[in-house]
């Protein structure tokens, strides 16, 4: 009898969470979500976790456990799914985020069965799963405690322990303690590292309602406000704000008006039916009788927001004297830098811009992280008191510093597995070692295909899109040069401007190849790479990609 845990994805680079349980013979994954790509990968969509370990054993998999709605744990699942076959289980809200997910990537076959967190469990080949309600920025979160052949382990992905949520669901302290209880010994614990630089808990969101009325009422003009689009509790806090008002509220954006619509039918939010107007009814009211809830909180390039931002949206603008709230905080990896260029730009067009780290002497409370800091993640070592820890969902300093509050709760460096991608445990007789690592790379999306842009293809693309294109055309006949070489550039110097260079070098690149005896295609292309490149980056001190092309006339 053993365990294995394998951290396939999901430590190290917060999201793109994916991990692997096997017992028995048998294989349960909890959560398949995606990440996002950095500054280093251009045009990439989305990166998933690498799926080969999964496919390579895939007779073994008895299902796919999902924790909560976030992209990064639901969002590769289709691609998953074209993989393999295996039923899923999932809270309610998560069950319709996921159907919505699968009609757009026209997945058709899949089993979904869906628990209640309050009182359900359910088996799951050799191992059962009682899941129980965390609280987090989106309803119907959950953590779970799970009976495997080596005994009851906890696995926390994502939770802040507030007692004092919008939706009045709170982290069910009680289930979690009667089923940390029931056992003598916790296993492990794997659970989020995210917050373990934080002092203290993670502030509630209750005030946040109050905080964002107390800056909305000064508006004069329209008021925009946004935030991720899953996080249906700050939704039903703007939508309660601007009843107050007196402001019909528009919803701008697919995600958010899907997402919405999914949590009134579910009964997640709630608010009057004329509360929502459509754009031609907005289009002839006041702007001071308005409030948009805008997709895009981070700035993504391409989101309504951004194109709002740019005066590129067709159905909103802003004018001089509108207000912008924002009730997110760029924390994802590299989002800052676009959440700043759209609030750069809003200001620019007069509108009164309130944002994450706007210090007028006072913080403006007006969003709250959905992670826990240091309280939060020691009370839940507290509750569940386990003889291992695994941090998860987070970056390597946030598992070092999880692995500080660990050690300073009393328990040895030993008992703290920090894992990395590919990385797993073995758990044999209540001991814990470490299996071989697995293999893993990361998969890029782009388009249509899916892990066809690898290491070589970004670097051509960082080259393209920093130092541009050469073409260099040959017209050769038996085996001699006709004419000059043509050359042609693209982001590399602007040609008009610089034909004398780009005559020179075609000349000089002539003279150099007939120097050769025997000149064939091999030889044209080695010297013209080589020769060229020296010869432009002297002249120019740039290193752009240089294509030779060879007709045979
Ligand atoms: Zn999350």
């Amino acid at each position: 009898m053993s365990l294995k845990f394998i951290a396939l994805s999901g430590t190290v680079g917060v999201t793109e969470n994916l991990y692997v349980y096997e017992a028995d013979g048998k294989m349960m994954i909890i959560d398949c979500g995606v990440g996002f790509p950095d500054l280093e990968m251009p045009g990439v969509d989305l990166v998933i976790p690498d799926f080969s370990y999964v496919v390579k054993n895939k007779e073994k998999l008895v299902g796919i456990v999902i924790s909560q709605g976030h992209e990064d744990h639901i969002g590769a699942l289709p691609y998953l799914l074209r993989e393999v076959n295996a039923p899923i289980w999932s809270t309610p809200l998560v069950t319709e985020f996921i159907k919505d997910k699968f009609i757009d990537y026209g997945v058709k076959n899949f089993t979904i069965n869906t628990f209640n967190p309050e009182y359900e469990d359910f088996e799951v080949g050799p191992f059962r799963v009682f899941p129980f309600r965390v609280t987090h920025s989106v309803p119907d979160t959950v953590g779970f405690a799970i009976d495997t052949p080596e005994g009851r382990i906890f696995h926390v992905p994502e939770h802040k322990m507030d007692q004092n949520p919008v939706d009045g669901k709170p982290f069910d302290i009680e289930r979690a303690k009667g089923l940390a209880n029931d056992e003598k010994h916790v296993l492990f614990l794997a659970s989020d590292c995210l917050g373990s630089n934080k002092l203290g808990f993670t502030e509630g969101e209750t005030q946040i309602e109050g905080n964002m009325e107390g800056i909305m009422k000064k508006a004069e003009n329209a008021i925009l406000a946004t935030a991720i689009s899953s996080n249906i509790g700050r939704f039903q806090q703007m939508m309660n704000v601007a009843q107050w008002l007196n402001r019909k509220v528009v919803l701008v954006g697919r995600s958010i008006q899907k997402k919405i619509e999914i949590a009134y039918k579910l009964g997640y939010i709630s608010f009057p039916a004329n509360l929502v107007v459509s754009f031609g009814d907005a289009a002839r009211m006041k702007r001071s009788e308005l409030m948009y809830i805008v997709a895009g909180c981070y700035g993504q390039v391409g989101s309504s927001l951004y194109r709002i931002s740019l005066g590129e949206h067709d159905r909103v603008h802003v004018n001089d004297g509108d207000m912008m709230v924002f009730s997110a905080d760029p924390a994802p990896p590299y989002t800052k830098e676009s959440e700043d260029f759209v609030i750069d730009n809003l200001i620019d067009k007069g509108v009164d811009v309130h944002y994450y780290d706007l210090n007028e002497g006072l913080d403006e409370g007006i969003y709250a992280s959905g992670h826990g800091g240091q309280g939060d993640i020691v009370e839940l070592f507290k509750i569940v008191n386990p003889k291992y820890f695994i941090p998860i969902g987070g970056t390597i300093r946030f598992m070092h510093s999880y692995k500080k509050l660990v050690v300073k709760n009393g328990n040895p460096p030993s008992s703290v597995l920090t894992l990395k991608p590919g990385e797993n445990v073995i758990f044999e007789n209540g001991q814990a070692r470490l299996g071989d690592k697995i293999p893993v790379k990361a998969v890029l999306v782009h388009g249509l295909g899916v892990g066809d842009v690898g290491k070589v293809v970004l670097g051509d693309r960082a080259i393209l899109g920093n130092e541009g294109v050469v073409v260099v055309v040959f017209k050769i006949r038996q085996g001699k040069i006709i004419d000059l070489p043509e050359i042609i550039s693209r982001g590399f110097i602007f040609e008009k401007i610089s034909k004398d260079l780009l005559d020179e070098a075609a000349k000089r690149l002539k003279n150099q190849i007939e120097k050769k005896v025997n000149i064939k295609k091999s030889v044209i292309y080695g010297v013209t790479m080589d020769y060229l490149g020296k010869f432009f980056f002297q002249k120019t001190g740039r290193r752009p990609m240089i294509l030779p092309v060879v007709v045979e006339v």
